[in-house]
């Protein structure tokens, strides 16, 4: 194994197989997955603090198996933070929080091309901080639909009060997110709120809409997952890497670019590659950085 030491922040942390092409299809090796993050850290980290990270890991790269990892290796650096949370069954568990670039390149250095949270923070594990809706589209329904009903989404909310956010999740569908921040609202409000919305639409579109998690519900619908509202769910993190066949970001759109991309009705278009999202996030800065810190309350309905 061939290993290179680097400091950061004056952290040392050793990188190991960095010509190791992690997506071998593209030749998109572990140094460029390091890269990314590096250059990505100032837009992730704010949206990694403090959250139960779970770990996807692909030791011999995207076409070879995974496995999630929820505990915090034991063999950590000293200097990652970690917290211990409580599991379904009593039992404590040491999780990594991704709270600075040295632990974020670890991280990546252990081959977790996907970074997935938690929607609160360790420190308030039943207060979700927001609220989302996982858009799954069933076959031949795809992100093109997908981006046709979160538009209806937002407006919905939008006549509630409530702002809203979307991502692309890299993979198939859409993350629709509503920022909350406020200490009294619980995963019960979320998950209520969410599935009201949820069987709302499917109400009102039975062709295009399923608020159904059964598999036959969904062919040519999309799966509004509302269910994704639940403490011990996570939802993989914007500016995340996917371990597809390329690589492809979970990344953050505004509004207006996403009616675009509905009208232009080309789904590759919705694919954002890692210097793409460098690139833009560098140029347009977070679009997601509302989400940490807009309060809104849910409204009864
Ligand atoms: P897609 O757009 O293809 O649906 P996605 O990221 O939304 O991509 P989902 O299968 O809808 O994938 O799952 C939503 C979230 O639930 C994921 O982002 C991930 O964080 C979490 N998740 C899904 N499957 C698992 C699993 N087996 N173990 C742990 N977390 C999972
Ligand atoms: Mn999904």
């Amino acid at each position: 194994m061939n290993r290179n030491i680097v400091e950061t922040a004056g952290n040392r942390l050793a990188l190991s197989n960095l010509e190791k092409a992690l997506y071998p299809a593209v030749g998109f090796t572990k140094a460029q997955v390091l890269e990314y993050y590096r250059r990505i850290a100032p837009f992730i980290l704010p949206h990694l603090r403090d959250r139960a990270l779970t770990l996807k890991r692909y030791p011999d790269g995207v076409e070879k198996g995974f496995f999630f990892e929820k505990r915090c290796p034991s063999h950590h650096p000293s200097w990652v933070q970690t917290a211990d949370v409580l599991r379904d069954d009593g039992e404590q568990m040491n999780v990594c929080l991704v709270n600075d670039q040295a632990t974020l390149l670890w991280v990546a250095n252990l081959a977790s091309l996907e970074l997935h949270v938690p929607m609160a923070r360790t420190g308030s594990p039943d207060t979700p901080d927001a609220m989302v809706f996982d858009l799954d589209p069933g076959v031949p329904a795809d992100i093109l639909d997908c981006a046709r009903l979160a538009l209806t989404i937002r407006d919905l909310l939008s006549r509630l009060g409530l702002v809203a956010f979307v991502k692309t999740s890299g993979q198939k569908g859409l993350h629709l997110y509503v920022p909350l921040n406020r200490p009294e609202t619980t995963f019960e409000d979320t998950k209520e709120f969410s599935r009201a919305v949820a069987v709302i639409l499917q109400k009102n579109y039975p062709d295009l809409v399923t608020a159904k998690m059964a598999k036959d519900q969904r062919p040519g619908r999309i799966f509004i997952n509302w269910s994704q509202n639940d403490a011990k769910l996570t939802t993989v993190c914007a500016y995340s890497l996917r371990a597809r066949e390329e690589p492809v970001v979970s990344f953050p759109l505004g509004w207006g670019e996403l009616e675009a991309l509905a009208n232009r009705g080309d789904a590759r278009k919705f694919r954002i590659n890692p210097g793409e999202a460098v690139e833009r996030a560098e140029k347009d800065g977070d679009l997601f950085r509302e989400l940490l810190v807009k309060e809104q309350k849910l409204p009864h309905l």
